[in-house]
């Protein structure tokens, strides 16, 4: 058996996409899944593909900026398997649009979905994962919670908010001793429906976006991601990142510090 059989896993955003491939790959590894997502058709398609056997994956409907419905599927995970051993909350939505011509409302649906979901999903699962001899939480941030970019407030808003809560929680696993791995996930450009399903604001092309997306920034492949947040979790990293784009945002930020901030700005008016 490898590091995931027989564990009992948990996956948001189980729909499509990375956690699509998460899934896959965590059931052809032996895993129990309870996964959920917003679009229930999208999350049984998911179960079909696991192919797993009967009794071993749990599918459910969940919105994960609901935290009531949240706390409600992680007890129902841990009565139906008696346990959880990890978390993956992958569960995310891209917004497009500049701050002046944003809407309140649209850094709250980000931030509900993209942070608080996070923060419900670690919330609900934890107490089972740090009674697992090996837990794992898995939070999913994204190169945007490195590094930010015009047009992307919201989000990188959330995805920066995302890397500290899952860092601050890390460590406060290591102070209690608690035998719970905590990592952050972040991906690069990754070829996903992402942001064909992205929102946007008023004046943004939204096609422009999903073609930009998918034939400049989407270099790796959905099952490359997985590969990749899987063997790093197995290892207990702290922080993974995904995709070569993800490495380079990742040396550039650390080497520039803030001054990272002239590079895009200068790309941008370039294009224009
Ligand atoms: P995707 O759009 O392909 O899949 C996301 C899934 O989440 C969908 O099935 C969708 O139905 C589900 N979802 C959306 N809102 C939800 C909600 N409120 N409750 C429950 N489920 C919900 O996206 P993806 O590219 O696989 O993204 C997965 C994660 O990776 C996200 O957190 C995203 O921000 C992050 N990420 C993606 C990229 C990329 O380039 N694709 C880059 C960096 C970070």
């Amino acid at each position: 058996m490898g590091y995931f059989g027989g564990r009992v896993v948990a996956v948001t955003g189980a729909g499509a996409g990375i956690g699509r491939e998460l899934a896959v790959q965590l059931a052809r590894a032996g895993a129990r899944l309870a996964l959920s997502d917003l679009d229930e058709s999208a999350v049984k398609e998911t179960v079909d593909l696991c192919g797993a056997a009967s009794g071993s994956v749990f599918a459910a409907a969940v919105d994960v900026s609901d935290k009531d419905a949240v706390v409600q599927h992680a007890a129902e995970v841990g009565d139906r398997f008696g346990r959880v051993d990890a978390v993956f909350n992958n569960a995310g939505i891209l917004f497009a649009g500049d701050v002046v011509d944003s809407e309140f409302a649209d850094f709250e649906r980000v931030m509900s979905v993209d942070f608080w979901g996070v923060v419900y999903g670690t919330k609900a699962f934890l107490p089972y994962v740090m009674r697992s001899d090996r837990g794992h939480v898995v939070n999913t941030s994204s190169a945007f919670g490195l590094m930010a970019a015009p047009g992307y407030s919201a989000y990188n808003a959330a995805k920066f908010a995302v890397r500290g809560f899952t860092e601050s929680l890390r460590q406060e696993m290591q102070v209690g001793g608690h035998p719970v791995k905590v990592t952050c996930v972040v991906p690069g450009g990754i070829r996903t429906s992402i942001a064909r399903t992205a929102g946007h604001a008023v004046g943004v092309d939204g096609d422009e976006v999903a073609r930009s997306f998918e034939e400049r920034i989407a270099r790796t492949g959905p099952d490359e991601a997985a590969r990749v947040i899987l063997r790093g979790v197995e290892r207990g990293k702290a922080r993974v990142l995904v995709g070569p784009d993800a490495r380079v945002v990742d040396v550039v930020t650390r080497m520039l510090g803030p001054a990272y901030q002239r590079l895009l700005p200068a790309a941008t008016r370039l294009q224009k």
